[in-house]
């Protein structure tokens, strides 16, 4: 049993860092890795404008589907209202997390219908800060046909809430014993430094990479339960 790697990128909109994410893409076209890429329908958020808006990105971004890359919904406009931390306490800044089941699901569904329009096959949820709550997921079960989330802290992916969960654990890869690791990146604020060592690892372990449609979802995994408690406990002393 070897450790399974997941790549996944966030924050992709039509103001993103467009030579900045075709590094990335070109790593993945190198070595055949299928991505999660993380997508703002309508993004409002004036940290994620780095570029000239980009009239085609629809385009670009079913070029990435046409690929077998995964695509999913990462908030409606990324704009953080509440102080929120919900299910995944990393932050407390949220979009969704402590909002009314009224305020969510139009989000959700002015998000989603924007993804019909432009022909997104998303089947992914990524809360922008990683911040949700139990009202975000009766929205995304009601109004999109999402079932799958890509967060959370656990060793293999895992069924919670009616949905598969996809651990997303860290920010930068290194070489595992076991698991499932999905490592985030935000292409829009990588380091030179970052991109070589995200590509270093690719070579090196791209076998490891696994497609999300082949993924495994345990419904009681006591692993999963005191890797989970041992973590959040950890991060205490950070
Ligand atoms: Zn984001």
């Amino acid at each position: 049993m070897s450790a399974k790697y997941i790549v996944r990128f966030d924050d992709a909109c039509p103001t993103m860092d467009k030579n900045r994410w075709q590094r990335v893409e070109n790593i993945c076209n190198k070595y055949g890795i299928k991505p999660i890429v993380a997508v703002i329908p309508n993004n409002n958020d004036p940290k994620q404008m780095k570029d000239t808006f980009d009239e085609k990105f629809w385009n670009k971004v079913r070029d990435w589907q046409d690929k077998g890359w995964h695509i999913a919904l990462h908030g409606y406009d990324h704009v953080y209202i509440s102080k929120n931390s919900g299910l995944v306490p990393f932050n407390n800044k949220s979009e969704f997390a402590g909002l009314s089941f009224e305020e969510q699901a139009n989000k959700i569904k002015n998000g989603w219908k924007i993804f019909q329009d432009n022909k997104m096959k998303a089947n992914i949820w990524v809360a922008p800060s990683h911040t949700f709550d139990e009202n975000t997921l009766k929205a995304l079960k009601e109004y999109t046909s999402i079932e799958i989330v890509s967060d959370g802290i656990s060793l293999f992916p895992f069924k919670k809430y009616k949905f598969n969960w996809i651990p997303q654990q860290v920010w930068r890869f290194r070489k595992m014993p076991f698991g499932v690791w999905t490592g985030c990146f935000h292409p829009n604020e990588m380091s030179e430094k970052e991109f070589n060592d995200l590509e270093i690892f690719i070579e090196k372990n791209h076998q490891n990479f696994i497609n999300i449609d082949k993924l495994k979802y345990k419904k009681t995994c006591i692993l999963n339960i005191i890797f989970e408690k041992m973590y959040w406990f950890l991060r205490r002393f950070k």
